[in-house]
């Protein structure tokens, strides 16, 4: 039997697809309490509208989330993500050669902006997950997150404390975004937050490390004489900083072992400057062309190497890898569980 539409069809769902993505938005679906101070509520509708669709209900979730302080470039980041998945995505869809980050490219999706006036501390996920056939053929549901959290205060503070513990907990890939430097006060918050995040899941101890990958972007990296830019220089640089000897002081040496022990991957990844245009100027709308080419030679390395079909791992909780439906019901029995 011969479908003469079928050619038609594939030129309109790959058009339909592009218009398609332009309607996607993020969804917050942690949000702070309007009642009471310091707590969150999850939306559940928001949930279930990115994560209970039937096309992706049975599939394995993917998480890559991407916490840290604000103005520091994570959402901007995330849109360099959503390219290269939605590129890789059509590429295997039509079984054409992937091409991403190209001149005429503009990046869009996730809101980035300008100044000192921050967005509300919670967490939004991408609209919908974006399909990808792994290396052994199946498909995975790859949901990206965005975060936001502050120090200011004791009730932001905590805030700050329970986003970043619910977004390790639910992620595969936890990218913590720092500027410059890995300083001792990031790591010392960063032990804080996942230790509470690992009392908050109470996972039982015979199931191996509580979390799965975490990352370090270092953004703005400027000693690139001692260290090169990239996932090489960035081991290195790690490597330092999360050694141990035994003349530092005890809680220098527990925040390093503390995190060695609950992840079971720890890289870091440092990027140059974006270039004048993208961190100075109010006008950047996200035109590849604007990027400074250093910085984006180094996002088109890093991004295959975290979100690659040979990398891209399910989420695994107690064990087990995690459907998108599951995820709802985790989310949940999460969120509660920071809300005492
Ligand atoms: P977020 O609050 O961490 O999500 O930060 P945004 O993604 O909203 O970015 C805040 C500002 O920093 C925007 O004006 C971006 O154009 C700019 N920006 C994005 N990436 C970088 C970077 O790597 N370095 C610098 N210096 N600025 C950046
Ligand atoms: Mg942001």
């Amino acid at each position: 039997d011969f479908d003469l539409t079928a050619p038609f069809q594939t030129a309109f769902t790959t058009r339909d697809q592009h218009e398609h993505r332009h309607k996607v938005r993020p969804v917050q679906i942690i949000a702070p309490s309007s009642t009471q101070p310091g707590k969150f509520r999850l939306n559940e509708s928001a949930l279930n509208s990115v994560l209970g669709h039937s096309a992706c209900a049975n599939k394995k979730i993917v998480i890559i989330s991407v916490a840290g302080a604000f103005r520091k470039g994570k959402s901007f980041l995330l849109n360099f993500f959503l390219e290269y998945l939605y590129s890789l995505h059509k590429s295997q869809q039509s079984d054409s050669s992937l091409e991403w980050l190209t001149d005429d490219c503009q990046l869009h999706g996730f809101h980035w902006r300008a100044g000192v006036k921050r967005d509300t501390v919670g967490i939004w996920l991408w609209g919908e997950p974006i399909m990808i056939e792994s290396v052994t053929g199946e498909m995975f549901a790859v949901v990206l997150m965005d975060t936001q959290g502050t120090f200011d205060n004791n009730s932001t503070y905590q805030q700050c404390m329970t986003v970043f513990a619910l977004s390790t907990i639910v992620s595969s890939v936890q990218i913590y975004n720092v500027v410059d430097n890995i300083q001792e006060d990031a790591l010392q918050h960063l032990s804080l937050f996942v230790e509470y995040g690992r009392i908050a899941m109470e996972q039982p101890h015979n199931f191996g490390k509580p979390f799965q990958q975490l990352v370090f972007c270092v953004r703005d990296f400027k000693n690139q004489e001692e260290y090169e830019f990239g996932e090489n220089g960035g081991t290195d640089f790690l490597d330092n900083v999360l050694q141990t000897n035994p003349e530092q002081p005890e809680e220098i040496k527990q925040v390093r072992e503390l995190l060695r022990e609950y992840f079971e991957d720890i890289q870091c990844y440092l990027l140059p400057h974006p270039g004048y245009k993208v961190a100075e100027r109010q006008s950047f709308r996200g035109h590849v062309k604007d990027l400074r080419p250093l910085f984006r030679e180094e996002l088109k390395k890093m991004v295959p190497n975290l979100l690659g079909p040979h990398i891209l791992k399910p989420k695994i909780v107690n064990g087990k890898t995690v459907t998108c439906r599951k995820m709802i019901q985790y989310f949940k029995e999460y969120a509660a569980s920071f809300d005492g």
